[in-house]
């Protein structure tokens, strides 16, 4: 009954931050966007509104409160198609 046991189970998954069946089904909350995965901040990155979620031991955290779109600095994010229909 120890915690590494769970803490072993990341270190199966090394090739990529979470599996590939539980990432077809991710989306994101907010926007039911694609989520792609950045290996390297541990993150998934919505490709509509560009908010990251962090990965946690292997699970993600979908949460639109802690997943604040980083701030635009340099880069103009206002080409967002939000008026793309959600198709029927
Ligand atoms: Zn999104």
């Amino acid at each position: 009954m120890s915690l590494e046991c769970l803490f072993n189970i990341t270190e199966i998954s090394q090739m990529s931050l979470i599996k590939a069946e539980l990432m077809e089904i991710l989306v994101c909350p907010a926007d039911k966007g694609d989520l792609k995965e950045l290996e390297s901040e541990r993150k998934l990155e919505c490709s509509v509104c560009g908010r990251r979620y962090p990965v946690k031991n292997g699970i993600p955290v979908m949460l639109i409160d802690e997943a604040k779109a980083k701030t635009p600095s340099s880069e103009n994010d206002k080409q967002q198609q939000q008026q793309e229909q959600d198709g029927r």
